[in-house]
């Protein structure tokens, strides 16, 4: 039967496919296996046992020699549970009989022996549920360190599908092959969020905030994914899918790119770069015109797997490619902007934690190995090195010792190094309140809104229920950038911007009349941002920005922008028409 769900559109653009599901934080995959995929399955589930067996004796073995052979006794219930005939086995038959993925096949089992434990009298065997769901565990986390996990879809399913998650997480997000996927719909996420940012850049349309769609929707069903009117249509009826303008997957740097300069009506000459997460965004960013890469978030080199996994050498592989492609234009490289669990480091997630730049100065080994290959990629293009998430000139100062002490190291070894700029993010306020002091540290600003906007006016950036308390037109976030642009300008630091404002077409002519003149954005969206550029006057623009930070409302200085902007690009069509008649 017919559903819609709303949430907030996220990506514009229709698609209609079959759902595939992710669940439970994204943590569980659903899907139905090809025959062909399906002995390769059994093998997969049968060495996760293995090697589930081999972690449970290790820590077993630990615990008899720090605590007593008397503690170690517990893990003996959880080796004797990965040979029930109930658990491994009985998964082993739903992958075998109903072709369902190994991941799905062991939650199954493992809700049918919950069900079994549940109606036992014995207490003893009651209490043995949260045993085997640490197994269960076990074994799920087995499978998917050791792939194919949610990279497993593109090889199992050939799609193209419409991926429908309960959340989708940067580390699942960049291991989805793109190039497979129609559109997709998350219950958590917002505007800002990562994997909404990266849809974006991909053109594939995007849903979030849906609530409890992915728990309705059943793996395989036909979705309508409307990312202009932010809703999606599960099982649609037949007038509707015929309705719908039909939208292939991903074709990645297509669409006529504008080669004029970016400049103002009035003259102005604005700088327009890229942001990168993948590096299949490539072609797109180059046939777009970017002037270079004003942001490549290197924390998505990870995956779905901790950041201590990723090697100096597959690092510098990934600089020195991105360094080639764009030279001899500048490619901004911001080190990893994670949280500690992100990064393998045991410790909390969350990003008021340990956390971004705060991360790498206590996890000295990871920074060190991130800087060198870094510097040591250097030489293959121009480089420009980024902080994420600075507070103020102490850690500043700190980081950049230890970068230089890397070159050092570098140097002493025969490396030959070119100068590398070094800039910070503009993200949190401290670092606003205290830009005259940062500019004299650093060669480079670049204002982050996303979590500008969230940590000045304390509104969570991922919560699709806050979407109305997250407005960039508040004069507090428009003021805050002005003090970035006027600190910059005293002291010649240049200064762009690379959060999601810029890509939005009413704030990115606010923001040229606050006074930025350097923007980085989804490839995407620099062919909207030329135009509305080409369109534009400073000197008018400057007076709608003064009105702004002066306390108008938000929604008023919306309606101004929009009406602005209307006007400005009827009368670009007026004149043209005059030259064509001419
Ligand atoms: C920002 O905060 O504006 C930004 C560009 O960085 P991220 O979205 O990666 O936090
Ligand atoms: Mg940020």
């Amino acid at each position: 039967m017919m559903r819609r769900f709303k949430g907030l559109g996220v990506s514009p653009g229709f698609a209609a496919g079959r759902a595939i599901l992710l669940r439970s934080r994204a943590e569980r995959l659903q899907f139905h296996l090809p025959e062909r995929d399906i002995e390769a399955e059994v093998d997969r589930l049968t060495r996760a046992r293995e090697r589930v067996r081999a972690q449970l004796r290790d820590i077993k073995a630990r615990i008899e020699r720090t605590a007593g052979a008397d503690r170690a006794y517990l893990f003996d219930a959880q080796l004797l549970m990965l040979d029930d005939p109930l658990l491994v086995s009985r998964a082993l038959t739903f992958i075998r009989e109903d072709h369902l993925n190994a991941d799905w096949a062991l939650q199954r089992a493992g809700d049918e022996l919950a069900a079994v434990f549940d109606g036992a009298e014995d207490p003893y065997l009651r209490e043995r549920k949260g045993d085997m769901f640490d197994v269960v565990g076990r074994l799920r986390g087995s499978l998917r360190a050791r792939g194919p996990g949610a990279d497993s879809l593109p090889t199992s399913d050939p799609g193209p599908y419409v991926l429908i998650a309960d959340d989708l997480p940067p580390s699942i997000a960049a291991q989805v092959d793109w190039t497979r996927v129609l559109g997709f719909a998350t219950d958590t996420g917002s505007w800002t969020y990562h994997t909404a940012i990266l849809a974006r850049s991909l053109g594939v349309p995007a849903v979030a905030g849906l609530e409890e769609a992915s728990s309705r929707i059943a793996p395989g069903m036909m979705v309508v994914v409307d990312g202009d009117a932010g809703e999606i249509v599960a099982d649609p009826l037949p007038e509707l899918l015929s309705r719908m303008p039909r939208r292939r997957p991903l074709a990645i740097g297509q669409g006529a790119a504008d080669d004029r300069a970016p400049v103002t009506r009035d003259g102005r000459r604005i700088r327009l770069e890229a942001n990168l997460e993948l590096l299949v965004e490539m072609p797109a960013v180059r046939a777009q015109g970017a002037e270079g890469i004003g942001l490549y978030r290197t924390e998505y080199l990870r995956g779905a797997g901790p950041l201590a996994a990723v090697s100096e050498s597959q690092q510098f592989e990934v600089y020195r490619t991105l360094l080639e492609q764009m030279a001899p234009a500048p490619v901004t490289i911001r080190t990893f902007d994670i949280d500690e669990e992100q990064a393998g480091c045991w410790g909390p997630p969350g990003r008021l934690g340990l956390h971004a730049l705060r991360l790498s100065l206590s996890r000295r080994d990871l920074f060190v190995r991130q800087l060198r290959a870094l510097v040591r990629a250097a030489r293959h293009g121009s480089l420009r090195i980024m902080f994420p998430f600075v507070s103020g000139v102490q850690e500043v100062r700190e980081a950049r010792q230890i970068l230089q002490e890397v070159i050092e190291e570098i140097r002493a070894a025969g490396g030959a190094i070119p100068s590398i700029p070094v800039g910070v993010m503009v993200e949190v306020p401290s670092a606003v309140l205290t830009a005259d002091l940062l500019a004299r540290e650093v060669d480079f600003f670049s204002i982050g809104t996303n979590d500008l906007i969230q940590y000045c006016l304390a509104v969570d950036r991922t919560n699709a229920r806050l979407a109305e308390f997250y407005e960039p037109l508040d004069p507090a976030i428009l003021r805050a950038i002005r003090l970035v642009a006027r600190a910059g300008r005293r002291q010649r630091v240049p200064v762009s911007l690379c959060g999601e404002m810029a890509s939005n077409p009413i704030l990115l002519p606010l923001l040229i009349g606050i006074g930025i003149t350097e923007f980085s954005m989804a490839p995407g969206s620099l062919a909207q941002a030329r135009r509305i550029i080409r369109a534009v006057r400073y000197d008018e623009l400057r007076q709608i920005a003064a009105g702004a930070m002066h306390g108008m409302p938000a929604r008023q200085t919306e309606r101004r922008l929009t009406e602005y902007i209307r006007a400005r690009a009827s009368a670009d069509h007026a004149a043209a028409d005059e030259r064509h008649d001419a």
